[in-house]
């Protein structure tokens, strides 16, 4: 559970993205203007704050240098302002949203960002598995699975995001970064043989017309 500033003067988006973090457990503020984000980040102790870009009264851009560098943000932008997410990031955010977006990409940032930050999660254990979260190395049955760089970026990926369904654009963007021109197949490719090296054949399930999901939970 972590407690989460959310920034962001369209009422209702603001509203939805706050009943969906409290649904997974989350505590959450609202803020509605960039003086009242400031105001409330001054006042309690986030662990992330979701900040839009265009917010009345200050902007998010002019919030987030007032922020402590120590806080981490996810930028929450429109589509179209393409120039804001990366300069949203060249600010030092852990990320960026584009409106709209849907609920589990959400969650699935949110929750990616709130591990990376805090390193609560040193390792990952899994069947024959462990997932050496800190030293990005991985051991079956105690041998280290050697891994490229992409394939350990989806694993990673898919463990901090266990049971949640992650599209194939998604785990592109993430594991290949924001700026590859590949094809969703990539991934395909990848995931076959994370599977096949890791004997997760079962486990990384295909979700239909989606992507992939790491089910640690024995179900279907
Ligand atoms: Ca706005």
């Amino acid at each position: 559970m972590a407690t989460i500033l959310i920034a962001e003067d369209e009422r209702a988006i603001n509203d939805l993205m706050a009943a969906n973090l409290r649904l997974v457990g989350h505590r959450c503020d609202q803020a509605h203007t960039g003086p009242e984000a400031l105001q409330k980040a001054a006042a309690a102790n986030y662990d992330l704050v979701l900040l839009d870009v265009m917010l009345p009264g200050l902007d998010g851009f002019a919030v987030k240098n007032r922020l402590p560098d120590t806080l981490p943000v996810i930028f929450v932008t429109a589509r179209t302002n393409l120039t804001d997410k990366l300069r949203g990031l060249g600010l030092g955010a852990e990320d960026y949203i584009v409106k709209p977006f849907e609920i589990l990409e959400l969650l699935a940032r949110v929750e990616t960002v709130l591990r990376r930050a805090h390193r609560g999660e040193a390792s990952f254990r899994f069947h024959d598995l462990n997932v050496d979260l800190a030293a990005r190395r991985v051991l079956r049955a105690g041998r280290e699975v050697p891994l490229t760089p992409q394939e350990y970026a989806l694993l990673e990926t898919l463990v901090v995001n266990r049971n949640l369904a992650l599209s194939r654009d998604k785990l592109l963007e993430i594991a290949w970064g924001y700026d590859y021109q590949g094809e969703t197949r990539t991934v395909d490719v990848h995931i076959q043989r994370l599977r096949r090296k890791l004997g997760l054949e079962k486990e990384i399930q295909t979700v239909y017309k989606i992507g992939y999901r790491l089910n640690t939970r024995g179900e279907d």
